[in-house]
């Protein structure tokens, strides 16, 4: 099986990986980011993106909002896919960075503190896109790349945006680890892979710290391992539902982490700015 080594037509995109040309996936990366960027499948979602970036809040008001769809961000040599539900209409709907710009305690600065503690970011924050902030080994991206009306994207909406996901990750030949935050990204994933392999009847249920071998399902596909994680939510962590020692439990189990010489804090490559 070959859907997540090569991208779907549309995007043009090649994602083989020949040995001696390791440059050559940023940039089918970065192909695959222009098109998330300028993708307007959904109107009901690109209207509200829209009109939240036009009104803005007020603690915002100075802001050129970013009011596109977000693409993914993170390590194009990630093992690790880290995947959300989709933007905050004034988080990464402000700022153009996933998981950015939600606020102090918010679940940005959640997700980022549990990477940076297990070796995966040079910092505990994610304020917005010129922070510095970077990942190693991890890439972040979101179900649905366009902030939802009350955080709840319609099932077509989500399934229109599964192309997006698959190029994306067809784009990233070290992924073999799916983090879904949440059940949303986790039907989602399942969604995806139901494209190409007949699903397990019934669905391995999603649970914090749920584990699937996905290599049981049919030979040749390299994303072997998906893992559920409950999405850090500010209802989630605010509640206790959600605590810095439950995702530690999790994240120093994804491939990579801490590990002392693939990590190296404060250096390693990012995605390319898109501004
Ligand atoms: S949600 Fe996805 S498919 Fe829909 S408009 Fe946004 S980027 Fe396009």
């Amino acid at each position: 099986m070959t859907f997540l080594l090569v991208a779907r037509q549309s995007y043009h995109c090649s994602v083989k990986r020949p040995k001696s040309t390791r440059l050559r996936h940023p940039a089918a990366l970065s192909a695959v980011r222009g098109r998330i960027i300028l993708c307007e499948r959904c109107p009901r979602l690109r209207d509200y993106c829209r009109a939240v970036a036009r009104d803005k809040r007020a603690a915002y008001r100075s802001w050129t909002y970013w009011g596109r769809p977000v693409p993914g961000f993170g390590d194009p040599d990630a093992r690790v896919l880290i995947l959300g539900l989709a933007p905050a209409a004034h988080g990464a709907n402000r700022t153009g960075r996933v998981f950015t710009g939600d606020g102090a305690g918010g679940s940005g600065d959640f997700l980022m503190a549990a990477l940076h503690r297990a070796g995966f970011a040079n910092q505990a924050t994610s304020e917005r896109r010129d922070d510095g902030l970077r990942l190693t080994g991890a890439y972040i991206a979101a179900a649905v790349r366009c902030a939802p009306p009350g955080n709840k994207p319609a099932p077509a909406e989500i399934a229109a945006c599964l192309d997006h996901l698959e190029a994306e990750v067809a784009a990233l030949p070290q992924v073999d680890t799916v983090l879904a935050l949440g059940r949303i990204a986790w039907e989602a994933w399942w969604q995806l892979l139901g494209r190409h392999v007949p699903l397990p009847r019934p669905r391995p249920a999603f649970g914090h710290g749920a584990t699937v071998d996905l290599r049981a399902l049919g030979a040749g596909h390299r994303v072997a391992t998906l893992v559920g994680c409950y999405h850090p939510s500010r209802q989630n962590t605010n509640t206790g539902t959600v605590t810095a020692a439950m995702y530690d439990a999790i994240f120093q189990t994804l491939p990579g982490a801490l590990d002392a010489s693939a990590h190296v804090r404060g250096v390693g490559p990012s995605m390319p700015d898109t501004r």
